[in-house]
């Protein structure tokens, strides 16, 4: 069944990876049993690794300062990890706050320490991006935490803030989405499962010193010098997830790298939004026009009756994910980088449909 996926998370993966996927699922390569099936310490799964590292390295062109690794535990292991690592007791952590995801990051750094938020979006109903202007930076904030795409509201940063406090991003759901000024974070984070593979693999591109400067008095496992030390093979690694996200990035090239990426985001999100914003007496988006997000496409209609309409009869013709995220409501589109612009070709013909049978 032929359907278009526009899931929010575990979202779209490339055909073409799939594929390669199954090809080799069984006979890895030539060594007569599945990768999964291998030691994670074999020179096999070593190659596998290492090569999506050097590929990542490449696709996102992060600075020779920075190193990547790979953990589990999903963005939210992160959300501990962060202040366990980076926010001593004789200082505090600023969070702006721009959605569910950065609540959720305040809250667990407020466990473990002084966090604050550092500017918030939620008078607003987090339709907007807090301006430059508007945060509240203080001398002692150990960093300063921001959630790059707001996966549930469907906002965006368009310019992230000069600072020269450690800068920490949540880019869970725009990572490899669009060019990115990797030096200018101390550390990102990302899980894999809406932009870069199945879920099981988290991505952390971060500034060897700032690791480094990281309290030790924690445990191993939860400590980023760990995974530094052992390239991130400390433990098992979530071996297959790193061998799919080395295909995602091997595809990234293939479709013209970052740049490719993000001209064909802009595109297959401009469609949509060009017709939300042409047919404003029926359909209206969610997030302010400077703050919208190229990911994940959010908006309703008129009233609740019809947006059950709409959620129903496009689930009917094969659209997938459509419903927007429980807490609240409406509909949203997550248009991530394995979403063909055909897709959302055919969701606007869809909507179109709808629009004029009324
Ligand atoms: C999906 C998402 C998360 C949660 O990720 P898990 O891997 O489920 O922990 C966190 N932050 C953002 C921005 C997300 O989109």
């Amino acid at each position: 069944m032929s359907v278009y996926n526009f899931n929010a998370g575990p979202a779209a993966l490339p055909l073409p990876v799939l594929e390669k996927a199954q090809e080799e699922l069984k006979d890895f390569r030539g060594n007569g049993l599945s990768l999964m099936e291998m030691s994670h310490r074999s020179k096999t799964y070593d190659e596998v690794h290492n090569h999506a590292i050097q590929l990542l390295k490449e696709v996102m062109e992060i600075p020779d300062t920075h190193e990547v690794l790979f953990l589990q535990g999903g963005a939210s292991l992160q959300f501990a990890m962060i202040p366990m690592n980076f926010l001593p007791p004789e200082k505090q952590a600023g969070y702006v706050l721009t959605g569910s995801w950065s609540e959720k990051a305040l809250k667990e750094a407020e466990a473990i320490g002084r966090a604050v938020s550092a500017g918030s979006g939620k008078d607003g109903v987090y339709k907007r991006i807090p301006s430059p202007e508007e945060l509240q930076l203080e001398e002692d904030f150990a960093y300063l935490h921001l959630t790059s795409n707001n996966t549930i509201y469907g906002t965006q940063w368009q310019q992230y803030p000069e600072t020269s406090l450690p800068l920490i991003a949540d880019m869970s759901s725009d990572i490899l989405s669009r060019k990115t000024d990797v030096s200018k974070f101390a550390l990102l984070y990302a899980g894999a499962q809406k932009n870069l593979g199945p879920s099981g693999v988290t991505v952390v591109a971060a500034d060897r010193k700032f690791i480094e400067s990281g309290r030790e008095d924690i445990p191993k496992i939860l400590s980023y010098q760990t995974h530094l030390k052992s390239n991130s093979l400390y433990n098992t690694p979530p071996t297959f997830s790193v061998y799919m996200l080395s295909l995602v990035l091997e595809w990234s090239k293939e479709q013209g790298g970052i740049e490719g990426l993000e001209r064909k985001n802009a595109e297959k999100a401009g469609l949509i939004y060009q017709y939300l914003d042409d047919h404003a007496d029926f359909y209206a988006p969610y997030a302010e026009k400077d703050c919208r997000s190229n990911m994940n496409i959010t908006f309703t209609l008129k009233d609740d009756e019809l947006t059950k309409e709409f959620l129903q009869k496009a689930s009917e013709k094969g659209f997938i994910g459509l419903n927007g995220h429980r807490s609240i409501g409406g509909c949203r589109a997550s248009a991530y980088n394995a979403v063909p612009k055909a897709a959302c070709e055919a969701l606007v013909q869809f909507m179109d449909d709808f629009y004029k049978n009324r």
